[in-house]
């Protein structure tokens, strides 16, 4: 049957639908058939499913948009509030050796989000964590070096933060990363005896 989609919170994960038949139908999140979750408007196809209560809806595809929820929402959905002046904003990105940097208020300049060890960040909590530091402090000046080295660090740039999403959400997993991430800082600070390039970097570490 078709239907439209009345109301449905993604966070809540269940919502309802109007059937052709005029019948409102229960929908979870686990009945919806495909990687697009339904929203309100969309038009839908669906299976009847009779349950103890109610008719549920499963099987459930999107197979059209709300007209206004594919465009315009999405063009908000980039901007943000600065927490220092309060303007409406779409963060400027700041590159340094072609890395993103940090993002910064484009009315301000506050600083949005700093960016760099993003894994480091997602597994110890804090972008200046001293583990998270010492592993940036390797990256800027022992990895930077070797272009084959700088190569994995771009690659690393583009595939971490969906990972570090990934290990925020599965705080269990977290704890496997940090277990190898210690492994990589004991080695670190062996290879390096006393350290020296961070002292070198504590010097121009003026972001
Ligand atoms: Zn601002």
């Amino acid at each position: 049957m078709r239907g439209t989609v009345k109301w449905f919170s993604q966070k809540r994960g269940y919502g309802f639908i109007v059937g052709q038949d005029d019948i409102e139908y229960h929908v979870s999140v686990r009945d919806v058939s495909g990687v697009t979750l339904p929203a309100n408007g969309d038009t839908v196809e669906f299976e009847v499913t009779q349950g103890k209560r109610a008719s549920r809806a499963t099987r459930v595809t999107v197979i059209q948009r709300a007209a206004s929820a594919a465009q315009p929402a999405r063009a908000t959905d980039d901007r943000v509030v600065c927490a220092a002046c309060q303007k409406r904003m779409v963060p400027r990105m700041i590159t340094y050796r072609g890395e993103p940097k940090k993002s910064v208020c484009p009315f301000c300049g506050t600083t949005y989000r700093k960016f760099g060890c993003f894994l480091a960040t997602a597994v110890y909590g804090d972008y200046d964590a001293p583990k998270v530091r010492l592993l940036r402090d390797f990256r800027d000046h022992v990895l930077n070096r070797s272009s084959a080295a700088r190569a994995m660090v771009q690659l690393y740039y583009r595939t971490s933060p969906p990972i570090a999403d990934f290990l925020r959400a599965h705080p269990g997993s977290a704890a496997a990363v940090r277990l190898a991430l210690n492994v990589l800082i004991r080695f670190i600070t062996f290879i390096d005896g006393k350290a020296r390039w961070i002292g070198a970097n504590r010097r121009n570490d003026g972001q």
